[in-house]
């Protein structure tokens, strides 16, 4: 019998009068039913955080501390069933659902350690004849509730990346998980009912898309802090100019490989790097590697490694040990991807391997010579398909990144450290990643992107910071 999963109303568990099914993506059985919550128990989510405000911020550090070394150590003890969770409802293979749920551990380790350092500074401000005798200390406070909307592609650690932040600085939460993989925020939710936390200081809703943008209008919830596509994060930060609001949004990642990066351990080091990371998730990450743009005069060797270690990825069942490569969430994002290559090749790309679909599972591709009207060429594939673009120079190499209206991360390949200071300076991008994939992220970088990549950051540092406002005490007469 499948479980019916209660959602998280104010800290316990509730159920609505409704449910909807969540499937997994590699052969559409039936994970679970998750239960769905009425407007009327919406509406007691909302006042119970907003009547939270005020005891979740004189919450004592300590005790919001004491919960997120909970929450990490209760992950840690659990990550097999979570992560085989995470298989269930989103597909991604299992190791690397494991090292989602490593991640998250981490996530809640050092929002913990974060809740505990001083807040703040002092500042003199007798630095003028007006200040004379004046002092003032700078303190951050919460803006009041925070409304986090996940996408499916991390279901765990881009939960985390939102609720533990929340908690360390005393801001009730209300989480809204995305409609494919809901189960593993409801089950970190089972682990945060654990905790002391205050009555209303969090609630997993699963609510429907259609009534979000109710939930986004509502004046109790100040801050919004979204993940997901540029399409839905724009809508929603223009329908509410006046609310905080934060977009971790899509890209177009781009993997530089310049002409000094040419030793067989180079290329074969970049090539392995470009392979895992165009396809890890089914290419479903928003930092997944989409383009590769490399010097003239390694191209061919670079292309060659690239697409044998492509073709030598294990796809498959998602649960088994060996497998590199899932199915995509849907069938529908397979059909989209595979028409995203069609309509690239009518173009007059060419296919180097892959290019094919069995249901969810799209092949791992690499495509070459791709025409700039295709829509490979532009939009965000999040899919397991890598175009390959070949540059005289370091500065059409750049220029080529910046190409671009997304901005998130990009990896150069090389070993001139001048370069690396002038890719930080150049790249339009929200973190430069040197020697390396533009898929690489520590959980406490500052995270996020530029142009339509989104506004703000994430980590769990970056994360406090937006969550809180800085309000300054002016001492006079000292
Ligand atoms: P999505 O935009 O379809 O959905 C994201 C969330 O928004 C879901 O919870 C969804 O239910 C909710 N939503 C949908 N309509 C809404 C509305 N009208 N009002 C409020 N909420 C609404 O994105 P997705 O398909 O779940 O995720 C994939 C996207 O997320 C990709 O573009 C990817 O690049 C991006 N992403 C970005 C980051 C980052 O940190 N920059 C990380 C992961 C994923």
């Amino acid at each position: 019998m499948t479980t019916t999963h209660e959602f998280w109303l104010a800290g316990r568990r509730a159920s609505g009068d409704a449910d909807f099914e969540v499937r997994h993506p590699h052969d559409g059985s039936l994970v679970a039913k998750v239960s769905v919550p009425t407007d009327a128990q919406v509406e007691e989510a909302v006042a119970a955080a907003a009547a939270a405000v005020p005891v979740f911020a004189a919450t004592p550090a300590h005790v919001r501390a004491a919960a997120l070394d909970h929450v990490s150590k209760r992950l840690a003890e659990r990550t097999e069933e979570i992560a085989r969770l995470i298989t269930a409802e989103n597909g991604k293979p299992i190791k690397w659902a494991r090292g989602e749920v490593g991640r998250a551990v981490s996530v809640f380790r050092w929002a913990a350690e974060e809740a505990r350092r001083t807040n703040g500074e002092t500042m003199r401000l007798d630095t003028d004849p007006g200040g004379t005798g004046r002092y003032a200390i700078v303190r951050r406070f919460p803006r009041g509730v925070v409304l986090g909307i996940a996408p499916f592609n991390f279901p765990l650690n881009l939960v985390a990346h939102k609720v533990a932040p929340a908690i360390a600085v005393g801001a009730p939460i209300i989480l809204k998980p995305a409609p494919a993989t809901p189960v593993s925020a409801l089950v970190l939710g089972e682990i945060l009912a654990e905790t002391e936390l205050p009555v209303g200081s969090w609630s997993v809703l699963p609510v429907p898309n259609e009534k979000m943008p109710a939930l986004v209008q509502d004046k109790r919830l100040p801050v919004i802090s979204f993940t997901g596509s540029d399409k839905v994060g724009y809508q929603i930060m223009d329908s509410v100019p006046r609310k905080h609001v934060t977009l971790e949004l899509g890209g177009n990642a781009a993997a530089v490989v310049l002409a000094d990066w040419n030793s067989e351990a180079d290329l074969d080091w970049a090539a392995t790097r470009i392979a895992t990371f165009a396809n890890y998730q089914g290419g479903q990450s928003c930092i997944s590697v989409q383009r590769v743009i490399a010097d003239a005069s390694v191209y061919d060797a670079l292309v060659e490694k690239v697409v044998a270690k492509v073709q030598a990825q294990v796809t498959g069942d998602p649960y088994d040990d060996a497998t590199d490569v899932g199915p995509l969430v849907d069938e529908n994002a397979a059909k989209r991807v595979e028409a995203w290559v069609e309509d690239a090749v009518a173009k007059g790309a060419k296919v180097l391997t892959g290019g094919t679909r069995e249901g969810a599972a799209y092949a791992p591709t690499v495509v070459a010579e791709l025409p700039a009207d295709a829509i490979l060429a532009t939009a965000e594939v999040f899919g397991p398909v890598l175009s390959l673009h070949r540059v005289d120079s370091t500065d059409e190499a750049f220029a080529a990144v910046n190409d671009s209206a997304f901005g998130l991360q990009a990896g150069v390949f090389t070993h001139d450290v001048q370069t690396a200071f002038r890719a930080h300076r150049e790249l339009e991008v929200g973190g430069v990643v040197i020697g390396d994939a533009p898929s690489y992220r520590a959980d406490q970088m500052p995270y996020g992107g530029v142009k339509d990549s989104g506004v703000g950051r994430e980590g769990v540092k970056y994360a406090m910071d937006d969550f809180t406002y800085e309000r300054v005490l002016v001492l006079t007469g000292l």
